[in-house]
C-alpha cells in the first residue's frame, strides 16, 4: 500500500503549488479528490486517488515532467495566479507542448513589461534548485536606454548601489556588440532600432534589480530582455515563441546548480511577492516590540497573539468565569475581536464593543493568562483567525506557537531569546518599577513561572520551532534587534524569487 500524505502536500509534490499556496487553493475549494471538494488536512494516496484542480486532473505519479522555455513579449505577466491579468505567460504555450501537464509556472518571474527569456515547468522541486539565489545562476540582460550611458554612469552601475536591501551589484556591464545588436533586431524587430544596447550579466536576484538600479543613475530601462540563463541563451527565438529543453540543457543547467537542495520556497504560484514571517518567544523577549517595528520597516502587516489569549482572561476575569472550563473559556471567544490600527497593526482587542486593549498587560492579565492558554480547545477555537490573517502574506506574526503549530510553512522563522534577568528589567522599566528590587524580583519569579507553564504544556509549547533562527537578543538595543530582524527579513525575501 503506497503512503498517504495530506493533500496540500499531495499537490505540493506534484508541481502544482507551493505547500502553502496549494493549501490556499483547498482552502478556496478549488481541490477535489475522488470528485468530493477536499478539506484542509485530508489524507490521500498519490498513486491511488484522483485528484484535480478545477476540474483538472493532477497526478504526482502520471503526469510527466516539462520544461520549457518561452521568449516572453512585454505585456505579459508571469503570475500565473493572477486572476486579474488579461494573458499570461501559459497562455503562450501550444497544447502539444503542454503534454498534459494541469499546471505549469515560470522558474522566476520575469516583469509584465520585461522580455525574453523565462523557464516553465510543472516540477516544482527542480524550479526550485534552479531559483535559489545560493546558486547564482547568472542572468544576462539586453537593455536598451533611450540616451546612452555616461561614462560616470557606467562607473557607479559597475561599482555597485545600494538598495534598500543591500548593495546591488552587476557581474558585467558593457555595450552590446554590433552582432548582438542585429540579433535583437531578429528578436524584437523594429522596436530595437535606435535605442542604445547594453549587456548587463547579474547574479542577485534582488526584485526589478536592473530598472532599479538604472533608474538610480537616472538612466530609465525603456526596454528590457533576458537573453541568458546561466548557460541558456535565447538564441533567436522569436518573442511569443515556445520551445522544449532538451535534456542535455537541463543537465548543464543542473551542472551549475549542482546537489538538489531546497528550503520549500520560493512560492511561484503564490504571486503575492510578500513573505509570512513568524516570531516566536518568551514573554518580554521583545516579540511584539520588535516584530512591530521591523513590520513597520517592511511593510508588512503585523498580528501580535498574545492579544487574544490575554483578551480572552480579561473576558473571564470580568466575568468570573472559571479558568479550569475550555467550554466556558470558548464559549467567550465570539464576544471578542481583533482589530487593526492605523498601520495594520492587529494589535487592538474589542470586548462586547469596547476597546480593552490599554487592559490587557496588567499584572492580573499577566498572572492568570497561562492558564486560558494552556487549553488545547481554546488554541484550536482561535487557531482559524490566526491563519486567515497570514493568507495575504506581507504579515509578522508573534507568538509562542506561530512557526510550530499557526503557521508551520512561514516562509521565514524566527525565535527570539533573551535571559530571564533581562526581560524582567525590560518589563519592570515599562511599569516604571525597574528601580525597586521587590518589584523586579516578583516580575522575574512571575515571568519564570510564566515559561515554565508555557513551555511545559501539553498543547502547543513554547519551542524553538524546526528551520527557525535564533535571534538572541539579550545584549542588543532595541534598534539592533530589529535591524537584525529587517536584515533576515530582506534576505528571506530575495530568496524568494530571482527577478530582474
Ligand atoms: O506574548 P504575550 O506575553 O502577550 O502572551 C501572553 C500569554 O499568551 C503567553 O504567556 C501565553 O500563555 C499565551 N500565548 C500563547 N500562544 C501565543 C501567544 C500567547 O499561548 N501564540
Amino acid at each position: 500500500m503506497s503512503e498517504r500524505v495530506r493533500v496540500h502536500k499531495a499537490l505540493a509534490d506534484a508541481g502544482v503549488a507551493s505547500r502553502r499556496a496549494a493549501e490556499k487553493l483547498v482552502i478556496a475549494g478549488r481541490v477535489a479528490v475522488n470528485g468530493v471538494t477536499a478539506t484542509v488536512g485530508l489524507l490521500v494516496d498519490p498513486a491511488a486517488d484522483q485528484i484535480t484542480v478545477d476540474g483538472k486532473q493532477i497526478s504526482s505519479t502520471g503526469q510527466s515532467r516539462v520544461y520549457l522555455l518561452l521568449a516572453k513579449p512585454a505585456g505579459v505577466t508571469s503570475t500565473v495566479s493572477d486572476r486579474h491579468a488579461e494573458q499570461t505567460v501559459v497562455d503562450f504555450v501550444p497544447a502539444a507542448l503542454r503534454q498534459g501537464a494541469a499546471r505549469l509556472y515560470p522558474v522566476g518571474r520575469l516583469d509584465r513589461d520585461s522580455e525574453g527569456l523565462l523557464l516553465l515547468t510543472n516540477d516544482g522541486a527542480w524550479a526550485q534548485r534552479i531559483l535559489h539565489p545560493r546558486h547564482g545562476i547568472e542572468r544576462e540582460y539586453a537593455v536598451g536606454l533611450v540616451q546612452p550611458l555616461t561614462g560616470e554612469q557606467r562607473d557607479l552601475l559597475s561599482r555597485g548601489l545600494a538598495l534598500e536591501e543591500g548593495t546591488a551589484r552587476l557581474i558585467a556591464l558593457r555595450p552590446a556588440t554590433s552582432a548582438e545588436t542585429r540579433r535583437l533586431d531578429t528578436i524584437i524587430g523594429q522596436g530595437a532600432r535606435g535605442l542604445h544596447w547594453y549587456q548587463v550579466t547579474l547574479g542577485q536576484g534582488m526584485k526589478r534589480q536592473v530598472r532599479r538600479m538604472f533608474g538610480a543613475v537616472d538612466a530609465p530601462v525603456h526596454r528590457l530582455l533576458r537573453v541568458r540563463i546561466g548557460t541558456l541563451r535565447i538564441g533567436d527565438m522569436a518573442l511569443g515563441a515556445t520551445r522544449r529543453l532538451s535534456s542535455a540543457e537541463r543537465g548543464q543547467l543542473e551542472g551549475l546548480v549542482g546537489r538538489p537542495e531546497g528550503r520549500g520556497r520560493p512560492d511561484p504560484a503564490a504571486g503575492d511577492g510578500g513573505l509570512v514571517v513568524s516570531v516566536d518567544g518568551p514573554g518580554g523577549s521583545g516579540k511584539s516590540t520588535v516584530g512591530m517595528r521591523a513590520a513597520e520597516r517592511v511593510g508588512y502587516r503585523f498580528c501580535d497573539t498574545g492579544v487574544l489569549y490575554r483578551g480572552l482572561t480579561w473576558l473571564a476575569m470580568t466575568r468570573g468565569v472559571d479558568f479550569d472550563s475550555a467550554d466556558a473559556l470558548v464559549g467567550l471567544i465570539p464576544h471578542m475581536r481583533l482589530e487593526h490600527d492605523k498601520q495594520q497593526r492587529y494589535v487592538r482587542l474589542i470586548a462586547d464593543g469596547k476597546e480593552i486593549t490599554d487592559e490587557l498587560h496588567t499584572a492580573e492579565v499577566d498572572r492568570e493568562v497561562s492558564r486560558v492558554s494552556q487549553h488545547a480547545q481554546v488554541r484550536a477555537a482561535l487557531l482559524p483567525l490566526q491563519r486567515g490573517l497570514a493568507d495575504g502574506g506581507r504579515l509578522i506574526m508573534a507568538g509562542r506557537d506561530i512557526g510550530t503549530v499557526v503557521l508551520p510553512d512561514a516562509d521565514l522563522k524566527l525565535y527570539l531569546e533573551v535571559s530571564v534577568a533581562e526581560r524582567a528589567r525590560r518589563r519592570a522599566a515599562e511599569r516604571g518599577v525597574a528601580d525597586d528590587p521587590r518589584a523586579l524580583a516578583q516580575i522575574e519569579g512571575e515571568l519564570r513561572q510564566r515559561d515554565e507553564v508555557d513551555s511545559t504544556r501539553a498543547t502547543s509549547p513554547l519551542r524553538v520551532p524546526e528551520g527557525a533562527t535564533v535571534v538572541d537578543t539579550s545584549d542588543n538595543t532595541l534598534e539592533q534587534s530589529d535591524a537584525q530582524v529587517v536584515a533576515l527579513n530582506r534576505t528571506a525575501e530575495r530568496d524568494e524569487a530571482l527577478d530582474d
